[in-house]
């Protein structure tokens, strides 16, 4: 049986734009096939076993030419494989999504269109324009630029869209725009309608231009506008004064670097995004199995005989529970001894397994931990954790006379980041700063870079550093801090590094 094409509206550029049926498409279809409008990030959603293909456009450079597309589409469909196709914005508007469609109708393939949010809306949006408005329009048209000027007769009738229509949006046609302008106001608009100009709307590199039709032709040449843009001809765009919510967030345009693990990441990339920042993840290092369980597998099986055992991360408690839940084995076999978590995250983590914990060094320190858990002498103590950590722990407690057992439940490794994004980021003069959340994250951040290469990012990048300890270590590494929270949190950061903006 042949598979089913899903014609999706990936939405604007911000990847939260697309629809719910979207995304739950993308979420179970054997391929994606994605545009070079469609936001890459929508890929992360797709099945670890999809197969990915990329048939994208950029300006005229066409990757796959159409018909390549609607074949291999036909030939992936015939093959039983159901296919997310995914467009940038709406795929029927200015998408080819219809001779998609139709391709696909006469080569009996089944298929669906789900449409999706397009930038000729969205885009204006973020720029603080609303399309319509009672008071100024009550029409309005997309058009597409893309039109060769030079063709005789147009498939547009400009005196009759000029005059006719209140907001023009028009997309493909920055390189047109001249000749748009020219035709608009020959066709009878005034030259004094507002005009705006936007790039890659809805993103976190979104920029805006307005002008009017007297003014742009030149202010998009002196700024270099390129695509994807949209033209957005009409009086909606003096709105924009009033309603510019998007760029006028505190951190927009700011480009951030989120060192931390993936793991722990997302909250605070979200937190950053949420204020207007292009976040981007950088991870410096990632967990992963041990490569082998036979220590922590015994130590479960003989946790009873423990006194204490202590948890130092939420790493080391997830792990514990995967390995537990994997080898089918019950977390009543823990009890026994008595828990100890180091730090609110982790406590929280063990509360949540449904386990009381009995002790929450509000010290980090070992000698903190030792001034709390009282006399260890000849007591037995489990501390699963990751396979490289340090050593202090272990060590005072033995030293005190506690027979501890440490066994491996995750490993730490250098994951792969996008370096060259960094690092493009630096040389293109990008506003960019870069975020430490613990000497770890400093260390591996610099032992990524060559030290040419490390040394040009230290001449371009803001740093903001969560605290006393990690800045120290920053500076060592040659970084000069700019950020340092009161508080050494991330809310704590979070506030700290737009203060820093707000100041600038
Ligand atoms: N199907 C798409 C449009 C594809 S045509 C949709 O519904 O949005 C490609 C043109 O769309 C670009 O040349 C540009 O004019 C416009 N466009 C698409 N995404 C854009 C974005 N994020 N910002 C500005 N213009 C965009």
């Amino acid at each position: 049986m042949n598979g089913k094409v899903y014609l999706i509206g990936a939405g604007p550029g911000d990847p939260a734009l697309i629809t719910v049926r979207g995304l739950e498409l993308i979420r179970s279809c054997e391929i994606v096939v994605y545009d070079y409008l469609a936001n890459p990030r929508l890929l992360d959603e797709a099945r670890d076993d999809a197969e990915i293909i990329y048939v994208g456009k950029k300006g005229g450079a066409h990757t796959l030419p159409q018909e390549k597309i609607n074949e291999l589409l036909v030939r992936k469909a015939g093959e039983g494989k159901n296919i997310a196709r995914l467009k940038g914005g709406d795929p029927y508007v200015f998408g080819r999504g219809g001779e998609e469609a139709e391709e696909l109708i006469s080569a009996g393939v089944e298929f669906e269109v789900v449409p999706g949010v397009t930038a000729g809306v969205a885009a204006a949006a973020y720029a603080g324009i609303p399309v319509t408005h009672r008071s100024c329009t009550s029409t309005m048209a997309f058009i597409t630029g893309h039109e060769d000027p030079t063709k005789d007769e147009s498939a547009i009738q400009w005196d009759k869209i000029a005059t006719g229509i209140g907001t023009l949006v028009f997309y493909m046609g920055v390189k047109n725009l001249p000749h748009i302008v020219s035709n608009l106001i020959k066709g009878g608009r005034s030259a004094k309608t507002p005009v705006a100009l936007v790039r890659w709307g809805t993103t976190s590199i979104q920029q805006t231009w307005t002008g009017t039709l007297e003014t742009i032709v030149e202010i998009a040449e002196m700024e270099k506008v390129a695509p994807p843009s949209l033209i957005i001809v009409g009086e909606v765009v003096t709105l924009r004064e009033k309603l510019n919510w998007f760029e006028s967030r505190p951190l927009f345009g700011r480009h951030i670097l989120v060192t931390r693990a993936r793991a722990q990441a997302s909250g605070f990339l979200s937190r950053l995004e949420e204020l207007g920042a292009a976040a981007l993840e950088f991870p410096t290092i990632k967990t992963v199995e041990p490569e082998s369980w036979d220590a922590l597998d015994r130590a479960i099986d003989s946790a009873g005989s423990y006194d204490w055992l202590i948890f130092t991360s939420v790493n080391a408690v997830s792990y514990l529970l995967k390995r537990l839940k994997d080898t089918g084995r019950d977390i009543r076999g823990l009890a026994g001894p008595a828990v100890c978590a180091i730090g609110k995250k982790t406590a929280e983590a063990v509360a949540n397994l449904g386990i009381q914990v009995s002790l929450v060094p509000d010290e980090f320190r070992a000698e903190g931990i030792l001034a709390k858990i009282g006399d260890v002498k000849g007591k037995k103590i489990l501390i699963p954790r990751a396979e490289q950590a340090r050593e202090v722990l272990p060590k005072v407690l033995a030293e005190q006379g506690a027979e501890v057992d440490v066994v491996t439940a995750y490993r730490t490794v250098q994951p792969e980041t996008r370096k060259d994004e960094a690092l493009e980021l630096a040389r293109g003069g990008r506003d960019m700063m870069v975020t430490f959340t613990s000497s770890s994250t400093v260390t591996n951040f610099v032992s990524m870079f060559t030290e040419a290469e490390l040394k040009e990012i230290q001449g371009k990048v803001k740093v903001a550093s969560i605290g006393p300890i990690t800045s120290d270590t920053a500076r060592q590494a040659g970084f000069t801090v700019d950020v340092e929270p009161a508080e050494y949190t991330i809310d704590g950061l979070v506030e700290a590094i737009v203060a820093f903006n707000g100041a600038r």
